[in-house]
Parts: C-alpha cells; structure tokens; sequence
C-alpha cells in the first residue's frame, strides 16, 4: 500500500473539535488506501507557554532541560489525536521521538535529524493498518539519551523526514493558509496562491521571511525529493483541495519570470567608516561574527580609490544588531574603522523566481519601478534565481505592492 505523512500545526489541533477534524481528514485518506503517519504539533501557543515558564524558572535555563519542558506539547496532541481515531474505531498509535526513535544530533532547541528507524511503524501498518502518531519537533540524541528539539517551527521538518523515512508518496503540511502565495496577502490582497513551487523558489520564499515551513523542512524535501503539499487544515474534510504542490523544479511546466516576493522585518544595516583598506581587513570583522554565530547577509564595499581607507556596509538580523556593535567595538583596534553607523528601520523586500536564470533585465525594471515610487535603495544582492534590496521600513508595503504588479502577480 502507498504511505502518506500527514502533518497538522498548532491551530489545526487547538482543541479537541479541532482534533476531532483532523481525524476526518486522515480516515479520508484512509479510505483512499494509504497507511498513515501523521505528525502533529503541540496546541496553538502551548510552546510559547512553556518557553515562557523555562525562562521563569530559570533565565539561565539548561537547553536540555527545556528541550524536556517544551517537547511536553506534542506528547499531548500526538495522544489526543490516536484516542480520537481509537473513538472512531480506526486503530491508531502514538510516537513519541524517542520511541520511533528519531535520532538527533547534541544541540538543544536547534537539533539536526540524524536518522529515523521506521521499523516499528511499518510493522504497525503491516501487522493492522495502525495509524502512527507522530509527535512533531523532537528526537532524541542517542548517547545521552536526553530529548531533544528542531527548533521553532520543527514539526514539518519531522514531518519531511518522517515522510523520506518511510518513502511516503507525499508528504501533506496541513496548515492555517490553502497554500503558498505570491506574497503575503495581509500587504497585498492580490496575491494568487500558487498551484506548484519548485523547491529551490521555496527555499528562498521560506529563507527570506514568508513563514509558512521552516526552512530546514524545505531543505530536507529538496535534498530528499519528497513531493510536499501546503494545504488547508479548514477544508471541508469531505472536500478539500490541494493546495501548493512544492516539487522539482522540471514538474513545472509553464515559469513565470517571477514566482514570489518576500520581505523580512528583522533586518539591520550597519556601515563601518574609514575602514583600513588592505589585505585581512574584511576577515578581521566578518571572522569574529561569524564566530559569534551571527548570520552577515548583505555586503557592500565602496570601491577603493587612492585613499588608504574605505567604507563597509552589511547587514545582520534585528535580533542580533546589538551583538554585532559589541563584537566590532571589541575588535576596533584589529579592524581599524574610525566610526560606526547603524540602522534598524529597514527591511529587505526580495524577488524570487528560477526564470531569472534565462532572462535578463528582471533586476534592473524594479529599480525603475522602485524609484518611479520615491523609494531610496540602501542594499542590493543578488543570485541566480533571486534579488534583494534594502530599504527604509516605511516603504515596505509598498515597495512589494509595486513589485507584485510590476511582475505580473496580481490576481486578475
Ligand atoms: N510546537 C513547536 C513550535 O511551536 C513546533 C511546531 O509547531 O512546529 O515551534
Ligand atoms: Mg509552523
């Protein structure tokens, strides 16, 4: 029989209706003639809930010990939704990391799978058909025998190594959206979900701020090639559609130049002045951040002239702006900049599609249109099947409304 991994997020177990919903959708699926492992999250805000106690008992907190604290979700939702199908006679087991086991690498609140056994599951689907249900975010590090946690968000990226694992037909992330957008529809009520995305467009939408998957699970999908569905937990289960179908980029017939814009808040641009300009310089600021685990995205260089200095700006999320001033006062003395400057009030608006391979231009139209609106660059990247700018955070919606037409998104 063909296996399916169905995943469900917080709002789609939120309650006990809700759960009980979710159990029309996998018998649905059921009765198509799949076995079935579904992977479930913990109740909608029931890990900020206990993040928030861990850091009340103890700022300091020991990862391993809140990785036991925060686990503790899914080990409520995964029981809960096996009691419910056991209600409707469907037969039905929970799992939860340690059990399967999901096997994890040492770093707390942010593991990496290493493997799955999916022995006993599969003689679960043999010996009866039972439904596995899979406690989301966790594993276990095998050595020290400690549970641990992906990471916020980590439940579709069990959910995509569950599915590799048991070489599952697809892998279904049942959410609180149908599918993947153009762009985020709350800025721009014309964004048109889209019917496929290839995985490399994905990885960029997920990296660079929409928020539907995290972006190890697409990782995972890509590297694996599992065929992955966002859908709708809200569908009627009776009826319910397909959503956005995330696949290889050659299962895609027609491309548009552009598939999607994304934008990112938690950015911060910071300019070093009168920068040393020889060899060793950019190693003695960026070596150390790097070193701090603080993630350097853009970099411009002003172009040296005769002088012995130049000028270096980059960018670094919000969230680590404060880090990274105290990193390169630390290190002033190595990198020898007269001055800092620093601007949190930015975001980075960024254009996505594989098409931008085969043509050309696609870059140079919004600068045109972004300048036609009044909005100033302070940043431009860009890369095979992607471009970003940087600008002021007033003009944020703007500047991806403008983009979304200038591309022809907009739903007509
Ligand atoms: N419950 C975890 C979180 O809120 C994992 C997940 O939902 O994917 O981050
Ligand atoms: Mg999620």
């Amino acid at each position: 029989m063909p296996r399916l991994v169905m995943k469900f997020g917080g709002t789609s177990v939120a309650d006990i209706e809700r759960i009980r919903n979710v159990a029309l959708h996998v018998k649905r699926e059921l009765d198509a003639g799949y076995h079935i492992a579904v992977v479930v999250s913990a109740m909608a805000g029931k890990t900020n809930e206990l993040v928030a106690w861990c850091k009340q008992a103890n700022p300091r907190f020991d990862p391993a010990e809140y990785d036991a604290v925060v686990s503790s979700g899914e080990q409520v939702t995964s029981g809960l939704l096996a009691l419910t199908l056991q209600s409707m006679g469907i037969p039905a087991r929970s799992w939860q990391g340690w059990q399967i086991p999901i096997k994890t690498t040492d770093a707390h609140a942010a593991a990496r799978i290493d493997d799955i056994d999916a022995a006993a599951i599969l003689r679960g689907f043999e010996e009866n058909g039972s439904v596995a249900v899979v406690a989301g975010f966790q594993g276990i590090h095998e050595d020290s025998g400690r549970i641990t946690t992906l990471g916020r968000g980590g439940s579709d990226t069990s959910a995509v190594a569950m599915a590799a694992a048991l070489e599952a037909e697809r892998c279904d992330i049942y959410t609180d959206v149908d599918g993947v957008y153009t762009t985020d529809p709350r800025i721009v009520p014309k964004a048109r979900r889209l019917d496929r995305i290839s995985y490399e467009e994905m990885l960029e939408m997920a990296s660079l701020g929409a928020k539907v998957l995290q972006v190890r699970s697409v990782e995972l999908a890509m590297i694996r090639k599992v065929p992955t569905y966002v859908r709708s937990s809200f569908d009627d289960p009776a009826d319910p559609k397909l959503g956005t179908l995330i696949c290889g980029e050659e299962e895609i017939m027609e491309h548009q130049t552009v598939t999607g814009i994304a934008y990112s808040k938690d950015e911060s641009q910071i300019t070093l002045r009168n920068v040393a300009d020889r060899p060793g310089i950019a190693a003695a600021i960026f070596v150390p951040l790097a070193e701090a685990n603080i993630n350097v995205d853009m970099i411009i260089q002003v172009v040296s002239d005769a002088s012995t200095t130049t000028d270096i700006t980059f960018t670094v999320p919000e969230s680590e702006y404060e880090r990274t001033l105290a990193i390169l006062e630390k290190n002033k003395d190595a990198i020898d900049f007269s001055e800092v400057q620093g601007e949190t009030e930015v975001v980075k608006v960024s254009v996505i599609g594989v098409g931008m391979r085969s043509h050309a231009g696609v870059a140079a139209r919004a600068f045109k249109a972004l300048s036609e609106k009044h909005i100033n660059i302070r940043a431009i990247t860009t890369s095979e099947i992607k471009f970003s700018v940087l600008i002021d955070a007033p003009y944020a919606e703007l500047a991806v409304r403008t983009l979304h037409s200038l591309y022809n998104l907009d739903q007509v």
